[in-house]
């Protein structure tokens, strides 16, 4: 038995037989000129080779439509193009029977010539599509190498994955039913491959070092996304502790054992408790968590993992479909969109930023100031949906006042426009900033003049003000929700918000923490919106804790020493909140 200690990504117990995921990796190509007389047998493994990745790629676009119900997913069918081009079978053909070269040599050099060619093409989209020359290269050297099994195909049994590393679109395709946890070498809590896995309720630990060498496929694993413990080939009695612990959790986040709303406080009064939203998760099951409203609709993913801008009639859909879900939640539900946040890390699939520091680049609400084309398509969309329930409209890493002003001339227009085509839209909608960058958060008073509501995106704010990478592992330690820098632009937002009467809520990750969602709770959000799964433990801790309770948590970070570090602030609020919390709970959720 070995245990080992990652950082504690998404929350969760899981235990069962590991599957390794190796991804494309490196694959390596020998390179040999063939016997004279055999380049046929080549030819024939080439041939061979293009049929299995052709009936591989078709199964896999059905696979992928049944599971995620996606049409587009282009990105294969494209894949499919280039395997069946004519011109670069020939050239790859030619590279055998005139060169003698081995397929997988024939193979990447004609790629390698098509690669430079694209690259050097002024248009982007050809210039894009390297990448997906790139992915069929790897396809037909990997099938020619032997090992031509997708991973997406081969995971049959609920397994956790251990991997390097899992990007986004890698992390969406594998079979949610087949998923138990993930372990991965790299990664960190707040990059989006984590808030993905806790989008979908799967536990994670990351940051494991160098678990995939640790491991063997179908070994047992036990996981623990609370506290970031990962045990491999547990003995029989922590196996046990374990399921015991497991069955416990299940009972405690069982969200119809609540008797009263989520986020209700023991002495009455509530903390609303509502679910961060991506297009492309299935929104049915938020329900039975408890969420009382949609606190932060992502919908950027309508354009990442895609080739192309979404139409607006295809964001009305979407936008629609999420608004009437949001209706069944509570009677008064609010559903809040928020405008594209592309750029950072989150970028067009297969495309990477040609800025040089793009997280501090054109993105978010500063793309779509300088692409209002873009912008105006996304408003005149959201505003047409607005009839069909309670939306609110949130700009992204707003920074300074201007911004808020050429966004509200944007939306006047576009509410003009949809008046004089006799269009219906929600005329009064709200509309709100995130503040999730230093200077709003130090401009708050002002911005409270020119938006109805304000939602703190501590994801981005505590990268901004420690200047660390919320996706680095290397400067995890800086990355400190109750550092006290933070802990003062929060105090700022919610006196501004209050000071006017506007609804304040957390919308980033930290609001799911216990220590930290119910530190902001404590300060006076009224809202605190998370990935649904952690919507039911959030829920049973407010739910052991009165107004006056808060009043006084809101006060640990105050009383400790002024060089008090973020980790000691922590651990104080830490120790304070597992005094007053039942045994059971403390347990379960790792306080
Ligand atoms: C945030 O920054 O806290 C946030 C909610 O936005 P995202 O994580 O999507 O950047
Ligand atoms: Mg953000």
């Amino acid at each position: 038995m070995t245990t080992v200690t990652g950082l504690a990504t998404a929350r969760g117990l899981a235990a069962g037989p590991v599957f390794v995921y190796r991804g494309d990796g490196n694959i390596p190509t020998p390179e040999y000129i063939v016997e004279e007389g055999r380049e046929g047998e080549e030819l024939a493994r080439l041939s061979r080779s293009i049929a299995a990745i052709r009936s591989d790629l078709e199964r896999m676009i059905e696979t992928l439509r049944e599971r995620t119900g996606r049409q587009d997913l282009h990105i294969f069918e494209c894949h499919l193009m280039i395997l069946e081009d004519p011109y670069l079978a020939d050239e790859i053909k030619k590279k055998i029977l005139v060169g003698r070269l081995n397929a997988e040599a024939a193979v990447r050099k004609v790629f390698a010539l098509h690669r430079a060619q694209f690259a050097k093409m002024n248009d982007a989209y050809f210039r894009e599509r390297v990448l997906d020359l790139d992915d069929v290269e790897r396809r037909l050297v990997k099938s020619l190498a032997g090992c031509s099994k997708d991973p997406h195909l081969e995971i049959k049994t609920p397994s956790i994955i251990v991997a390097d590393d899992l990007t986004p679109s890698e992390t969406v395709l594998l079979p949610r039913e087949c998923v138990l946890g993930f372990a991965t070498n790299g990664g960190s809590t707040t990059s989006h491959v984590a808030l993905l896995a806790r989008a979908l309720a799967i536990p994670a630990v990351t940051g494991l070092g160098n678990i995939t060498a640790n491991v063997g496929a179908g070994e047992t694993m036990l996981l623990d996304g609370s506290t970031g413990v990962v045990i491999l080939r547990p003995d029989e009695a922590t196996r046990a502790s374990f399921y015991e612990l497991m069955r416990r959790e299940s009972c405690l986040v069982d969200a119809a054992s609540m008797e009263r709303p989520a986020g209700t406080l023991k002495s009455g009064g509530e903390v609303r408790i509502c679910a961060n939203v991506h297009p492309g998760i299935p929104l049915a099951g938020f329900r039975e968590k408890g969420a009382r409203g949609i606190g932060l609709y992502r919908s950027e993913f309508l354009w990442l993992n895609s080739d192309f801008e979404p139409t607006e009639e295809e964001q009305f859909e979407a936008y629609r479909e999420a608004t009437r879900f949001s209706r069944q939640l509570a009677p008064d539900a609010t559903i809040t969109i928020r405008v594209l946040d592309i750029g950072g890390d989150k970028m067009m699939r297969g495309r990477k930023s040609s800025e040089p520091n793009p997280f501090l680049g054109n993105r978010s609400i500063r793309y779509l100031l300088s692409h209002k084309d873009v912008f105006r398509r996304q408003m005149r969309a959201i505003l047409r949906a607005s009839v069909e329930g309670r939306v609110r409209i949130m700009y992204p890493m707003v920074s300074c006042i201007e911004e808020l002003t050429a966004a509200a001339e944007i939306i006047a227009g576009v509410k003009a426009e949809l008046d004089a085509e006799g269009v219906a839209y929600a005329k009064d909608i709200p509309v709100g900033a995130m503040i999730e960058v230093p200077s709003a958060a130090l401009c708050a008073e002002e911005f409270a003049r020119h938006v109805d509501f304000f939602s703190i995106g501590t994801n981005d704010l505590v990268q901004y003000t420690m200047a660390a990478d919320r996706g680095n592992d290397a400067v995890a330690h800086l990355y400190q929700p109750l550092n006290r820098a933070v802990i003062s632009l929060a105090k700022m937002s919610v006196a501004a918000a209050k000071g006017r009467g506007l609804p304040i809520s957390v919308c980033g990750e930290s609001a799911a923490d216990p220590v930290v969602g119910t530190y902001w709770a404590a300060l006076g959000v009224d809202t605190l919106s998370m990935s649904a799964a952690y919507i039911p433990v959030m829920s049973r801790i407010l739910a052991n804790l009165t107004r006056e309770d808060l009043d006084e948590y809101a006060k640990v970070p105050d009383s400790m020493p002024s060089d008090a570090t973020g980790r000691q602030i922590f651990d104080a609020c830490r120790d304070w909140l597992a005094s007053r919390l039942p045994a059971e709970l403390t347990e379960i959720v790792g306080l």
